[in-house]
């Protein structure tokens, strides 16, 4: 059995999470947090992250900025901390938010793959928060993340929501949610949203921005393609089932469809925060002062970049597990701009637990981000790899080693991942990228560097011996029944 329980670290991470001293932390943390998280969203797809298309740009005057509604994702980006290598242990949502919520592996909360249930023993944020005396409150519009997932556990109120503008229903909900609170006397809130914009299919609505509608389905497509790509499920599922042959213009058309989502998500992130803050209010308000913004995504999108897939549950590559960070709060986080540390979402709990000065209850394998975010250089970090696997079968890791950036995937028994939609998805049993030179990770270079190779998986092996593996994962007919009510069926691929 190559995977072992141990909790011999438990003692040693706390401390080296917790063990900081007062003193050298940043500066007090504001009273309120928001998190918002997008599903299926590529870093390398938000032009914050040097994309070339303007998916997560909205141009702004001076004057705009000086009333504050200069709140796009780069604007977040630009003002916050960017954390430009952060990376998600699985390519499959509720795996991955398990994750974020708990600061633990897969292979440790247990929850392996969509239809697992976090258990109810799970330490999770929104419980740390809720005991700590916030008000908290959950609105989702992937039909995964509904209370019976688990992941509903320290919310006050939790709501999914779907059909046409789920994620406009989303933001609506969350408001209303905000008009029932006291922001000024009441306790301090604690505000989760998730959005599903960039998820298939890739057909984003035209949207009345600014009293002016505009048309994300063809911002970034070539009015000249004359071909019949789309971004449909049932396109796509074909194209890849079928190995149908999709050249440059296709792909470009599809792709295009995909970054109109992201530039969508972008309006809709930048409306909720700008109504947050009350800037349209007859007194502006300015909320963002008092409260912390936390992005992220739960995973990335293949976009046909291996074996002709275009979604994420089978993936092992950058493609997917690159994900974007920003911490957003300019008044307390007054140090470094941009991280290139490689961090992962199991960091994102201690991380505002660490901030927000409270305890944890539990073991956390993830650690605070605060000593890089801050000024205090005395503080240590140490360098790690990013661990993910697909399940607990197949793994792929990430390493700054020896001056260069790697991504080494070790698929020991030679598995296809076996998610919907069916196709050939061939990962090799052993595969070795250059990031820097090959970004996309498409030439395997393990022959070349055999040595590097060992000792990265000798790295997974380590990881491995050093998780505190959870009890089997539990499933749940309810959360079927659950998803069957809300029209899905399918939980193989969200
Ligand atoms: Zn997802």
């Amino acid at each position: 059995m190559l995977l072992r329980a141990s909790s011999a670290v438990f003692g040693a991470l706390l401390l080296a999470i917790f063990g900081c001293s007062e003193a050298k932390r940043p500066g007090t943390p504001p009273k309120n947090l928001i998190l918002i998280t997008v599903d299926t969203l590529r870093a390398d797809h938000l032009s914050s992250w040097l994309y070339g298309r303007p998916t997560s740009f909205v141009p702004t005057n001076e004057e705009e900025r000086g009333k504050g509604i200069a709140l796009a994702i780069d604007d977040l980006a630009g003002a916050g901390v960017m954390f430009r290598n952060a990376f998600t242990p699985r390519g499959q949502t509720t795996p991955a938010i398990a994750s974020l919520m708990t600061g633990r592996s897969p292979l440790e909360h247990g929850v392996l793959k969509n239809g697992n249930v976090l258990a109810e023993d799970a330490s999770t944020l929104a419980e740390r928060f809720q005991d700590a005396g916030f008000a908290t409150a959950g609105f989702t519009s992937n039909a995964l993340l509904v209370a019976p997932s688990g992941l509903g556990q320290g919310f006050d109120v939790f709501e999914n929501f779907d059909g046409e503008d789920r994620d406009v229903k989303v933001v609506t909900g969350a408001m209303k949610w905000l008009g029932t609170q006291d922001r000024d006397e009441g306790p301090p809130l604690f505000l989760w949203i998730h959005l599903m914009g960039p998820h298939l299919p890739y057909a984003a609505p035209s949207m009345l921005v600014g009293g002016a509608e505009l048309n994300f389905g063809t911002m970034f497509t070539d009015p000249d393609y004359a071909g019949a790509a789309n971004g449909s499920r049932d396109f796509l599922d074909d194209a890849y089932l079928n190995h149908k042959p999709l050249n440059g213009l296709d792909v470009n058309e599809i792709v295009a469809q995909y970054d109109g989502e992201v530039a969508r998500i972008n309006h809709i992130v930048r409306t909720f925060l700008q109504l947050y803050s009350g800037v349209y209010e007859a007194t502006p308000a300015h909320r963002l002062d008092d409260t912390a913004i936390v992005f992220a995504a739960d995973h990335g999108e293949e976009l046909y970049e291996h074996s002709g897939y275009w979604a994420h549950s089978k993936s092992v590559y950058s493609s997917v597990l690159h994900v974007p960070l920003i911490l957003h709060h300019p008044g307390s986080l007054t140090g470094r701009r941009v991280v290139d540390e490689l961090v992962t979402l199991e960091d994102v709990m201690p991380t505002l637990l660490d901030w927000f000065r409270i305890a944890p209850q539990s073991r956390i394998s993830g650690r605070s981000l605060l000593p890089l975010v801050d000024t205090y250089e005395a503080l240590e970090f140490e360098s790690r790899p990013a661990m993910s696997a697909w399940r607990n079968r197949i793994f792929s890791v990430r390493a700054d080693v020896d001056g260069g950036s790697w991504r080494l995937v070790w698929n020991p028994e030679n598995l296809q991942p076996e998610e919907n939609p069916p196709g050939d998805y061939n990962i090799p049993e052993l595969a070795l990228f250059d990031v820097s030179a090959d970004p996309k990770e498409q030439r395997n270079v393990a022959n070349d560097y055999p040595e590097l190779a060992k000792r990265l998986q000798a790295a997974i092996a380590e990881w491995l011996q050093n998780q505190d593996l959870a009890a089997a994962a539990a499933t749940s007919a309810e959360l079927d029944a659950a998803l069957a009510g809300l029209g899905y069926l399918e939980i193989g691929d969200e």
